[in-house]
């Protein structure tokens, strides 16, 4: 049934349609219209109806800083999960990747040319064999890598 915009709105109110309900079943309307995907700013969403520019300009921002914003425990773990997902899972494993973790994190952080050093002080406070130590040298350097790539806005002031 279709009701014209100068007819009596079909409320029952006594109103015009116009003065009465149309905009309310428009906006029905339109949020029932088919979903589509918009690419914008390098983000995808999924809108219905006309969508203002500026809008889908805020809501990438709003996703993008989500995205980065991120908290640091959260960034940590994203760091360490290929050496979490080597672990047995238990608490102990969980905590000295953590740890690990915080290491390759600092070393990062720090001016390439004192990382080494940095390393090997941490190395000689370990009880570990020299094949342990060899190991993680390695590991730290695919680690900082890893650090390079992921946080690339935290090595910009050493480029
Ligand atoms: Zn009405």
């Amino acid at each position: 049934m279709r009701v014209g915009r100068n007819d009596p709105c079909p409320c029952g109110s006594g109103r015009k349609y116009k003065r009465c309900h149309v905009a309310e079943d428009e906006a029905k309307a339109r949020s029932a219209a088919p979903t589509r995907l918009v690419e914008h700013a390098g983000e995808v969403f999924g809108v219905s109806g006309d969508v203002d520019p500026g809008v889908l300009d805020l809501a990438a921002d709003h996703f993008r800083a989500k995205r980065e914003g991120r908290g640091p425990a959260q960034q940590m773990v994203d760091f360490i999960q290929p050496v979490l997902d080597a672990t047995d899972g238990s608490l102990d494993a969980t905590n000295r990747a953590m740890q690990l973790g915080t290491l390759w994190w600092n070393l990062a952080l720090l001016p390439e040319v004192k990382r080494a050093g940095a390393l090997e002080e941490f190395l000689a406070l370990l009880p570990a064999d020299e094949a342990v130590r060899d190991d993680l040298r390695k590991t730290t350097k695919q680690m900082i890598v890893r650090h390079e790539a992921m946080f690339p806005e935290l090595h910009r002031r050493h480029a």
